[in-house]
C-alpha cells in the first residue's frame, strides 16, 4: 500500500520532521534574485518548513519557453 503512495511521491509531497510523515507541501516564493528564485515548501499540516528549490534564470526561462509558447517572430516574406 505504501510502496504504490511512493510512485506518486512528488515534489508536492514531502517528509516532514514535525509530522514525521510524508505530507502534502504548498510552494511559495520566497526569494526573487535577479539570477534564481528560491521557492519554500511548507506542510500543510503544521506550516513549517520542509524543504526549498531554487530555480535559476535559466531554468525558469526554459519552463516559461515550455508552458508559454511565445511567438517565434515571423520570418519575413517578401511580397511581390
Ligand atoms: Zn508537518
Amino acid at each position: 500500500m505504501s510502496q504504490q503512495q511512493f510512485e506518486n511521491f512528488t515534489a508536492s509531497s514531502l517528509y516532514c520532521d514535525k509530522c514525521k510523515a510524508a505530507m502534502p507541501v504548498r510552494e511559495r516564493l520566497l526569494l526573487v534574485l535577479p539570477e534564481k528564485e528560491i521557492y519554500d515548501y511548507l506542510c500543510t499540516g503544521c506550516a513549517s518548513s520542509v524543504g526549498q528549490r531554487e530555480v535559476t534564470a535559466g531554468e525558469k526561462m526554459m519552463a516559461q519557453a515550455m508552458t508559454a509558447r511565445r511567438p517565434r517572430r515571423a520570418v519575413p516574406i517578401s511580397l511581390r
